[in-house]
């Protein structure tokens, strides 16, 4: 079944944001959706989500969004793939087993929605001019999957549209949801990338519920990219399976059917493998007690980490199986594409 685009169950508005014109227009459509409305003092203290126990919680708490106003406006950092990430909202409705805000959200599940939007493209503004004449490059997609709650909010189409403007800043962002039409006439002048999270079919069925089916994700592909958006890939996380190499064999064969031969010279892959840590592995095993996802120590090699937290990701044979069989799919298929980095 095809995912159909989010409608939140449950809403809450912090009373600031009815300052600003976005929130007013928010409040408006969840009352005619007959949506169930309600006020929170502070979008960072959302209480009273419905539910008899933490899992019901979580699960409510993913349904639910938070309209409200952005007071941090200093970005993070956002390395290698860009030097900011740019707060348009925070949380996901989707339920992909391995997504790290599960560690990095904690007791906050619940999808945030900032209106105030001039304040934050103003902030943005501000570091493109401190590193003039260098570009700065923005992430969007840091804290939670921007387009799939972009249909409801449009926050995005606006900061597309902002930097289309801008000569010293381009944007990119990335997801797994197909709900792309209303992104397909803005003016982005070719400043922004846009990026479809894909895998193997047996790793989204099995792992990402609640979002885009892998055909839907690359049709959306095909449709940005005829629109004249830069497009880019990432392959993200390679799970090792029974039959992984022709999983994603018949992804990139489904990549080479769709997307328009004329929009194959810009595109970019980004390879990263599967990996988790011990506090991730406690987290996803609380969320999703039933999961399938292999998440066995001794299997795996372990590296360091900052802060004392290292990770497990693949032996490095398997690391080599993965790249040189992944490199060798994108290379036949798409000769022109550039890969960004395997890690
Ligand atoms: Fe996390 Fe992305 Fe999945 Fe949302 S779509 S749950 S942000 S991995």
């Amino acid at each position: 079944m095809q995912q159909k685009p989010f409608t939140p169950q449950l809403v809450y508005i912090e009373p600031a944001a009815l300052e600003y014109p976005l929130g007013v227009k928010l409040k408006d459509k969840f009352e005619k959706m007959n949506i169930e409305i309600r006020n929170t003092t502070s979008h960072n203290q959302v209480r009273n989500i419905p539910g008899d126990n933490d899992l019901q919680k979580y699960r409510n708490a993913k349904s639910t969004l938070v309209v409200g106003v952005r007071k941090t406006l200093k970005f993070d950092t956002s390395k290698p793939s860009a030097e900011y990430a740019i707060p348009l909202a925070t949380g996901c409705m989707g339920h992909c087993q391995y997504c790290y805000l599960q560690t990095t959200m904690g007791s906050k599940p619940y999808i945030r929605t900032y209106v105030n939007l001039e304040e934050i493209l103003d902030t943005a503004s501000k570091y493109m001019e401190e590193r003039a004449p260098d570009i700065t490059r923005f992430e969007a997609a840091c804290t939670s999957d921007i387009v799939g709650i972009d249909h409801l909010t449009h926050s995005l189409k606006k900061t597309i549209e902002f930097f289309g403007k801008k000569d010293l800043g381009n944007l990119r962002f990335v997801t797994k949801y197909h709900h792309v039409d209303h992104l397909l006439d803005a003016d982005h002048q070719g400043k922004t990338r846009f990026r479809f999270s894909i895998n193997a079919d047996y790793v989204i069925k099995n792992f990402e519920h609640g979002t885009s089916r892998l055909k839907d994700r690359i049709d959306a592909a095909a449709k940005v990219a005829r629109a004249g958006y830069p497009l880019g890939f990432i392959v993200a996380p390679i799970y090792l399976h029974e039959g992984w190499k022709s999983g994603y064999k018949e992804m990139f064969e489904i990549l080479d059917e769709t997307l328009p031969d004329d929009v194959r010279k810009d595109i970019t892959f980004e390879f990263i493998q599967h990996r988790f840590t011990k506090p991730a592995k406690k987290v996803i095993q609380k969320n999703y007690p039933m999961t399938k996802l292999e998440l066995n120590e001794e299997k795996r090699k372990y590296k360091w980490g900052k802060y004392g937290i290292g990770k497990y990701v693949y032996q490095t044979d398997e690391q080599e199986d993965i790249k040189d069989t992944l490199y060798q799919y994108m290379e036949g298929y798409f000769p022109d594409a550039k890969i960004e980095y395997f890690t």
